[in-house]
């Protein structure tokens, strides 16, 4: 049986980004928790795919987080048809791994679109509602990123850890209005998005002699603290970084 403070069945989620890796896992968690789904991503196709592995009412999204217009037709679409949404996943994000001298411009401006400001504009749409209605849970998803800087990846350290600001500064506004926004921050998960570094040996040995729990993250591992974080146990939990990373941030 679940603990009430633990039961989200029936509530409306949408989760950006959820054509395939942790977004996809993290919807698949929310429609087992009971919660009617929307995925997103750019491809109609692919989240046709993506929506017939999923189990329960799942209904799909296709439009670009980075583009205003088309996500506040985006964000009024699925309320007309879906319904009211109770919870947001900001999950959608890219990486580009290149030494900072040689990262060009339209790069920088390509991955603070994709990373933080598809959040502030996914988020203020879908706030619009929950504020007015009095309740709603917001997870931005992070990374250890959030934290700490490596070689290579300075851009998207930068909006990572802008993200994390965004998460306060969304927990500050929204909170009176009865709507909480924490972040989670993943450590090193094998998805298509690290995929080059986990067919690195060196780089994959690497993340697990650095990860106290010894191995990579799988997508699966990110669910649960979703899940609480989207749940009335969390009613008093905002501004929040949760890090789901097998200990590493917490590790020299
Ligand atoms: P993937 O590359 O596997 O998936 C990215 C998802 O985002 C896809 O569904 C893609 O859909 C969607 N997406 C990208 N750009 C847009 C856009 N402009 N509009 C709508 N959807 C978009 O990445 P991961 O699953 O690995 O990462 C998910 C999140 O987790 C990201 O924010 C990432 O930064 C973060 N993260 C990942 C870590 C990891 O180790 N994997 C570690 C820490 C954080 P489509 O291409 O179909 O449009």
């Amino acid at each position: 049986m679940t603990h009430p403070l633990f039961d989200i069945g029936g509530r409306t989620a949408l989760v950006t980004g959820s054509s395939r890796g942790i977004g996809l896992a993290l919807a698949r968690g929310l429609a087992e928790a009971g919660c009617t789904v929307v995925l997103n991503g750019r491809d109609p196709g692919r989240l046709a795919e993506a929506a017939a592995r999923l189990p329960g009412t799942v209904h799909t999204a296709a439009f670009d987080v980075t583009d205003g217009p088309s996500v506040a037709a985006g964000i009024a679409d699925v309320e007309e048809r879906v319904g009211p949404l109770d919870i947001l996943v900001n999950n959608a994000g890219m990486q580009l791994r290149s030494p900072l001298l040689e990262f060009t411009d339209s790069d920088w401006h390509r991955i603070l679109d994709t990373n933080l400001t598809s959040a502030f504009l996914v988020g203020r749409e879908a706030a619009r509602g929950m504020t007015a209605r009095g309740h709603g849970k917001i997870v931005n998803i992070c990374s250890l990123q959030s934290e700490v800087a490596r070689p290579g990846i300075a851009p998207y350290a930068a909006t990572k850890g802008a993200l994390k600001m965004l998460t306060k500064g969304m927990c500050a506004d929204w909170g009176p209005h009865g709507v909480q926004v924490n972040g989670l921050g993943p450590g090193y998960i094998e998805t298509e998005l690290t995929r080059p570094l986990v067919d690195d040996p060196e780089f994959s040995a690497w993340v697990r002699r650095r990860t106290p729990a010894g191995r990579w993250g799988r997508t699966d591992d990110l669910v649960g603290g979703v899940l609480f974080l989207a749940s009335p146990a969390a009613d008093f939990v905002s501004g929040q970084i949760l890090y789901v990373d097998g200990g590493m941030t917490s590790v020299l």
